[in-house]
């Protein structure tokens, strides 16, 4: 049995919650699944995006701080792109689409067996849309995009260091990651079954500057595990290798752990269950801002100082 199973979630910061969602369900086409706050910070939104029904793998996370913030730099120490999967034969269709919201990107460009299109969100993130042969979860509707092209979840995550080795020791020796590929400044790792939604690329940069956390910024990235009992045994595999990870915490729709890889990147790891339809059903996720019992009842006083968002239909 493996502990680990690929990509649960990715959490980034944006700038204005307003445009994180024109973005991501406009241009992108994915799905507004959970509106929320932040349980450490409770005056600023968590925004979810994910498939229809925040399978993990597909779940891409917001703290929205705003407009004024403090913006982040991409450099080492970072995940400094997200990328996306779409079936090979949409890759026409994201060029299309792309061009026509004035989105400028790279691409295609030929990586491994991939073809992948590069290009920045409204606060200069970087993400890609890789076109691949090897994706087979389910299609969805949303926004104005066709279900044969949606976005079916993460491909992967690249995650820039000066050194990749300690990174490295850390996926195969405790996370159960195996290394799948080489080129150039490229490595990639795959864990669980492998495919879409599994893959970490660590690019080797020794002349790059480290990055800075801030708007434009990926906070933390999370891995699958199937339940709280397979966490506890990647927890102490952890505590094992004198690595300082929190206890279980509870984030309402997951429990999760969290430390710091050799190369600074917080690591969460993200129970599987009990997921998104635990307080709304398919059709009406994202209805309403959602909060944990805990804070239930300060509910107006939230309420009140968050900023309106208008979800686009
Ligand atoms: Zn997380």
């Amino acid at each position: 049995m493996k502990n680990i199973n690929g990509i649960h979630h990715i959490t980034a910061i944006a700038g204005s919650p307003q445009k994180n969602v024109d973005f991501y369900v406009e241009i992108l086409g994915l799905k507004f699944i959970k509106k929320t706050i932040n349980f450490d910070d409770p005056h600023t939104y968590h925004l979810y995006y994910g498939d229809e029904r925040g399978n993990p793998g597909t779940i891409l996370t917001f703290f929205p701080w705003s407009e004024q913030g403090f913006r982040g730099k991409r450099g080492t120490g970072q995940i400094a792109t997200i990328s996306f999967s779409a079936p090979s034969s949409s890759l026409n269709y994201w060029i299309e689409r792309l061009t026509k919201h004035n989105i400028v990107f790279a691409g295609p460009l030929k990586r491994f067996d991939e073809e992948v299109l590069i290009f920045e969100d409204y606060d200069g993130f970087e993400l890609e849309i890789v076109a691949n042969e090897e994706e087979s979860r389910p299609s969805y509707k949303s926004f104005d995009v066709p279900e044969e092209h949606s976005i079916r979840g993460f491909w992967g995550a690249s995650v820039w260091h000066q050194n990749t080795g300690p990174t490295e020791g850390l996926l195969t020796d405790l996370l159960e990651f195996k290394k799948l590929k080489e080129g150039e400044n490229r490595i990639r790792f795959t864990s669980g079954d492998g495919g879409p939604g599994t893959y970490i690329d660590l690019l080797q940069l020794p002349d790059q500057l480290k990055g800075i956390m801030g708007i434009g910024a990926v906070h933390h990235i999370a891995f699958r595990t199937d339940n709280e009992s397979t966490q506890l045994k990647m927890r102490e595999r952890l505590v094992n290798k004198n690595i300082n990870v929190t206890p279980v915490i509870d984030r309402n729709y997951f429990k999760s752990i969290y430390f710091h890889e050799p190369g600074n990147v917080l690591f969460e790891i993200a129970t599987d269950p009990p997921g998104f339809l635990i307080d709304e059903t398919t059709g009406s996720l994202n209805s309403s801002l959602k909060l944990p019992h805990w804070l239930e009842s300060s509910r107006s006083e939230i309420e009140a100082v968050l900023p309106a968002l208008k979800i686009p239909e």
